[in-house]
């Protein structure tokens, strides 16, 4: 329809077909689903073992150049392509997304599901709540955080005999170890399995974790943009005896325990690496776990239906899987692994699985190759590069756009190409995999400033530059660009890591063009840290904002000349990964003035859900 319709009223428009009917079409088993409604199903693992013979098809990142707050269009052109792929190319292919959060929902930014002809359905579902993953990571975490509170205060104010005979309790005048407690006392050293036979110094070792309270590392997490909770004081009230500390909330989709989620590639890995957590350190400088609080067995009982990827169909009936939501900026901003094993298996050979990395290719992409296709070892075909005329504007020179509003600007739009573009196909052939640029094109764009993008993506080192009117028209606006991705991923991709030692001034000097890197003294101090604990060759997940390839917002373009300032570094030990803070990044956003809530509203006859983009 021109003009094209609100997001919501084109999803509402589209009957979804039953799950069920779609779970068929692409060859899950009835046993394989586990229906939440309708229109959305959790897929059980156990699919992984059935298709483990079956070859994996293509594989294609979705990524973008330096965005304006609003999104150039990776999520429609992920959806727009796996539409072209399939229903107009007829070949399988898969979109895998990542859950958005409550935070952009509510906040800036808006839903997650595309738009236009190229979204998810039903967009609502999608966008608010789905199967409950992200509230299910929300109360782990939580009750890891309530753990180490609960464990301070009672260290604080009993005996290691109390302590002992509450954690070790008698049931019919016999006191037996956990499994978990087992764990514990052998990585103590302590080989006993007798509680009976532990002498009062082992006894004081195995109930003291003796945290130490300036170092816990652990931060209680809301899936809301709430700015006065980043600094809070817990313990106020008189029946927790004094022990009062600052602590702070991040947002749940910067979780270590999202991380988990969308890096795991079995329950067996997930429930390993909830146990590995490190929370914060003993008073004798010792990391302690999740596992020595006693709660990881609990952590996975309450991720156990997170971790089954959840099936969902594109507007023209095309299968999505939803899962996990990392963000880009303060985490590392990719889909599931497992989710996206699952696609590859179901597409077989001939087919594609589109997955999209979160803001520009130097944020999502890049931790997308050093830090998901390490834990997975799945290697990409191609990276589609999404572009807007509006934010090459915004790079040539232009103004930040918020609103597509401005004139034709030829030289504005080339000085974009010239930089930000440019890097950004740069960064993907740092990968040496190969770059098919695809222009998001929107009504107001001329067919000059079209074609001069186009011309200069491919003078750039783009494979192939292609303008996408999926937006617009679903699927057949997206069929150059289906021809584009299936052509260049014929051709050989010849897939590396960026680094292996040296990896924080790697990134900021490879990749952000920084001239090098300036580490506060508590960054310092933090590395040497988790280098002595073991932790030095973990990958890096850079925590920095994704509106410029350097770390100030306002400097668009390919900014040069700077030295790039890391306030802290954060370990993630479950995840996989050490986090660097660069300049002044928080980890729990902010609402602005008048936030994406003013407009939601609910009809009470009707059900209706309004202003939901
Ligand atoms: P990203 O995934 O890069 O953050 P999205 O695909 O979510 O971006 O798009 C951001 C917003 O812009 C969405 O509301 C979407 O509907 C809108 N949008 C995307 N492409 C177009 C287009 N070509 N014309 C008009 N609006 C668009």
């Amino acid at each position: 329809l021109t003009p094209v319709p609100s997001d919501i009223e084109i999803s509402r428009a589209q009957t979804p077909k039953p799950v069920d009917q779609l779970a068929e079409e692409i060859g899950l088993l009835p046993e394989e689903l586990e229906a939440y409604g309708r229109s959305k199903a959790k897929v059980r693992l156990s699919l992984l073992d059935r298709l483990h013979a079956q070859p994996d098809g293509k594989y294609v990142l979705v990524a973008g150049i330096t965005p304006t707050p609003l999104g150039e269009g990776k999520s429609t052109v992920t959806i727009g392509l796996v539409q072209a792929l399939s229903a107009h190319l007829k070949l399988n292919s898969f979109a895998c997304l990542r859950q958005p959060s409550q935070g952009p929902t509510f906040g800036v930014k808006g839903g997650a599901a595309g738009g236009g002809y190229a979204q998810v359905i039903p967009m609502e579902e999608f966008n608010l709540h789905l199967t409950g993953d992200i509230h299910a990571i929300t109360a782990a975490n939580n009750l890891v955080a309530a753990a180490i509170d609960a464990r301070m205060l009672h260290e604080a104010t009993q005996s290691d005999k109390a302590l002992f005979s509450r954690l070790v309790p008698s049931v019919n005048g016999v006191r037996r170890f956990s499994p978990i407690q087992i764990s514990r006392l052998n990585r103590l050293g302590i080989n006993k399995t007798d509680p009976a036979s532990l002498t009062p110094e082992e006894i004081s070792t195995f109930v003291r974790l003796d945290l130490d309270p300036s170092k816990i590392t652990w931060q209680r997490v809301l899936d809301t943009n709430d700015r006065f909770l980043r600094k809070i004081t817990v313990g106020q009230a008189s029946t927790e005896k004094g022990q009062i500390r600052e602590t702070g909330f991040d947002i749940a989709v910067a979780s270590e325990i999202m991380a988990i989620l969308a890096l795991a590639d079995s329950l067996e890995d997930m429930k390993n690496r909830l146990a590995r957590m490190v929370v914060g350190t003993s008073r004798s400088g010792e990391p302690v776990t999740a596992e020595d609080l006693g709660v990881s067995g609990a952590l996975a009982v309450l991720m156990k239906d997170a971790i089954k990827p959840t099936l969902m169909q594109t507007l023209e009936g095309t299968p999505v899987f939803v899962h996990a939501g990392p963000f880009a900026n303060i985490a590392h901003g990719n889909s599931s692994v497992l989710a996206d094993k699952l696609a590859l298996k179901l597409v077989g050979r001939d087919g594609f699985v589109v997955t999209e990395a979160g803001f520009g290719a130097d944020i999502g992409m890049e931790k997308f190759f050093n830090i998901k296709c390490r834990a997975s070892g799945l290697r990409p075909n191609v990276v589609v590069l999404v572009a807007t005329v509006r934010a090459l504007k915004m790079h040539g020179g232009g103004p930040n756009v918020r609103l597509h509003l401005s004139p034709s600007n030829l030289s504005l739009v080339a000085g974009g190409c010239h930089s930000n573009l440019r890097k950004q196909i740069q960064i993907a052939h740092l990968f040496g995999v190969p770059v098919v640029v695809a222009l998001n094109v929107f009504r107001t764009d001329t067919q000059a400033e079209i074609d001069l993008v186009c011309q200069l993506a491919k003078e750039c080192g783009a494979s192939d530059a292609v303008p996408c009117h999926h937006w617009a028209q679903g699927g057949r606006g997206s069929l150059e660009l289906a021809q584009a991705v299936n052509e260049a991923a014929s051709r050989p991709s010849n897939f590396q890591f960026l680094y292996n030692k040296e990896k924080i001034r790697t990134i900021a000097k490879k990749v952000y063009g920084a001239d090098d890197i300036k580490l506060s003294p508590e960054a310092e101090a933090k590395i040497d840290y988790y280098s002595q604990q073991g932790y030095g060759s973990l990958p890096i997940c850079m925590a920095k904002t994704h509106l410029s390839l350097s770390h100030m917002p306002d400097k668009k373009g390919a900014p040069t000349g700077f030295v790039l300032p890391i306030r802290d570094v954060r370990a993630s030990i479950g995840a996989g990964f050490v986090y660097p803070l660069v300049g002044t990044m928080s980890t729990m956003p902010g609402l602005p003035t008048r936030p994406c809530f003013y407009d939601i509203d609910l009809d009470p006859v009707t059900e209706e859900i309004t202003g939901l983009f």
